[in-house]
């Protein structure tokens, strides 16, 4: 039988793309397959917030942020943890990671179009100490555009080499296998799915109207992660994070199903690390939902007080983007699957962020008039639909009236006392009389007021909550919602997918999320945020070159 094409791609986002550019810059002919239907190009990364991990750029020195190489490989390797056997291959991408990030990244990209907000967000602050977990200095660099702006340059790429006949799309078409000739994969075979109008996002049927089955000399799987799939979540979640939570909500699209990765299991592809995850504790109900049981994640700066569902604050250093997974282990130990912020108006409008491209219509939209009225024009108004509509936000003048609602929000028997969240609010207040103080928090906030960025859009003035100047006082219960896979198909540096007997399996490479975004786990344990579309961008690239090279 005839090959169809060169390669082909099953996923059709971020880093199917990436892959698919590179290999049609090469001159190869490429099919790119999606479950999904043509309007729904880009996969996860257009609704992403764009946020991209860079090292010592010229927005960081512009920000008076010193970063350098070395001091950000310490901080990945103190994150990750790396120490299991398998880590052999991740730990290799991560140290290429952390040079691309430092290196060529940004260049490359901005070669291609991106654009950088001039202001980098401080992620994952960490969990205390220089060594261990955390960003030593920010490195969130939003693009310009958001989701939408990162895919942008890669989708032009793609489109213009389907103009020219190199690329084809396969929308609708599911793959339920991976084809080999002996010990080599040469194909796919699996269901097309029924036309869909589901808009981009929404979940589309999975009705069958016919079968498929294509060849090539190589194929690459770009499949992403396991987010939406709460049951393969919770069989590989880690006891080291307590049991799973009884209630999630979903921070990814339907099609994020990690169907294709068992599938890839059975061609011979080894998977590693199932049991690192990266989901958040900072969930909320999206009011206007698009995917099943949509969840926006706050990006919290640092002040809100964190109290667990009795009312008592979370322990140190659990501030607001601080430690995700150090957090999330400590709301399990609670025996409750969530938590709640306190705040003030005053915090509310400097403080949050939505993440999501449809959160942020003013960087999505780049308009700048917009963004600046971020600084002047009080709560964004996509906060402020969720204070109105959001059914976790609670905004009441006085305290009482607040514990009140949030007991009747949380239902069943009353655990929250007002006395009790009063002496919590009352005695972190009382440490703001100084200009120093034993609460860690505090001293945090003005620690992260020294650096510029925080200063100007992240980190409210130090204030007093119960001062009613500051008020209203607000409430928000936070869930926990389902986000990344950190493992997934074990890969070399060329994006090879290797079998059990750790050698490559021929013709089979894999890329982004279903790769544990390159090695099958580049995060090891923990993410430093803002990686995670960049290594979809690292590993496609290298697998589009490496297939590039390896076919005829
Ligand atoms: C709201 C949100 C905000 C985010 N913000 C950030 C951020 O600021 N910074 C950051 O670094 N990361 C962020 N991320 C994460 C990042 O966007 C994703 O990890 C990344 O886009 C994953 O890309 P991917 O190409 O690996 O997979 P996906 O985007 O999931 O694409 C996989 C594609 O494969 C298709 N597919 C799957 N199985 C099959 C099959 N069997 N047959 C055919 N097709 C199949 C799917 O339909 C899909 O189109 C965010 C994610 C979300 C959802």
């Amino acid at each position: 039988m005839a090959d169809d094409a060169d390669v082909i791609i099953v996923g059709a986002g971020l880093a199917g793309l990436v892959a698919a550019a590179e290999l049609a810059e090469a001159g190869k002919k490429i099919i790119i397959v999606d479950q999904e239907p043509e309007q729904s190009l880009g996969g996860q990364a257009f609704w992403s917030f764009g946020g991209l991990f860079l090292v010592d750029s010229p927005e960081q020195r512009r920000m008076r942020i010193r970063d350098s190489h070395d001091l950000a490989l310490e901080d990945w390797l103190g994150t990750a943890a790396f120490d299991r056997p398998e880590d052999f291959w991740p730990r290799k991408w991560a140290e290429a990671y952390v040079g691309f990030a430092a290196g060529e990244k940004r260049s490359w990209l901005i070669q291609r179009g991106l654009k950088f907000f001039p202001v980098v967000g401080w992620a994952e602050r960490g969990g205390g100490n220089a060594i261990g977990h955390g960003n030593s200095v920010p490195r969130f660099h939003i693009t310009w555009g958001t989701g939408p702006g990162v895919l942008d340059p890669f989708v032009q790429r793609v489109r213009e080499a389907q103009k020219r006949g190199l690329i084809s799309f396969k929308f609708r078409h599911r793959v339920d296998e991976l084809t080999r000739t002996g010990a080599t994969v040469d194909g796919v075979r699996g269901d097309i799915l029924q036309p869909s109008t589901a808009e981009r996002g929404h979940k589309s049927s999975r009705e069958i109207s016919g079968d498929f089955e294509l060849r090539a000399q190589a194929v690459i799987v770009a499949s992403g992660g396991i987010g939406a799939n709460h049951q393969l979540v919770r069989e590989n979640w880690p006891q080291r994070l307590g049991a799973a939570p009884k209630r999630m909500i979903t921070g990814v699209p339907d099609h994020v199903d990690g169907r294709m990765l068992a599938i890839t299991e059975r061609a011979g592809g080894s998977i590693i690390n199932r049991d690192r995850m990266w989901h958040y504790v900072e969930g909320i109900k999206n009011w206007a939902p698009i995917w099943t049981d949509h969840a926006i994640r706050i990006l919290p700066g640092p002040s809100s007080l964190w109290l667990d569902a009795r009312g008592k604050r979370l322990p140190v250093p659990l501030y607001p983007g601080f430690d995700t997974l150090g957090t999330l282990s400590h709301i399990m130990s609670t025996g409750f699957d969530y938590s709640w912020f306190i705040l003030t108006k005053k915090i509310i409008q400097k403080e949050f962020a939505l993440s999501g491209s449809e959160q942020n219509p003013d960087l999505t939209g780049k308009s700048w008039r917009q963004v600046l009225g971020r600084a002047t024009s009080g709560i964004p108004g996509p906060v402020k639909a969720f204070m109105e509509k959001g059914e976790d936000f609670i905004v009441e003048a006085d305290l009482p009236a607040l514990v009140a609602r949030m007991n009747a929000l949380a239902g069943g028997e009353a655990l929250l006392e007002v006395a009790q969240v009063e002496r919590e609010i009352r005695a972190r207040d009382r440490q703001l009389d100084n200009p120093f103080s034993k609460d860690m928090q505090i001293t945090a906030l003005r620690g992260a007021r020294a650096y510029l960025g925080d200063r100007l859009i992240r980190t409210a003035k130090p204030h007093k909550m119960l001062d009613p100047a500051n008020g209203p006082l607000i409430a928000v219960r936070l869930n926990i919602l389902t986000r990344k896979t950190l493992g997934g198909l074990q890969t070399d540096l060329d994006s090879r997918v290797l079998g059990a007997d750790g050698q490559p399996v021929a013709g089979l490479y894999a890329v982004g999320e279903a790769a544990g975004f390159g090695g099958g786990g580049v995060h090891g344990y923990a993410a430093l945020e803002g990686t995670f579309l960049g290594g979809c961008i690292f590993s496609g690239r290298s697998a589009g070159r490496a297939a590039a090279a390896s076919v005829a």
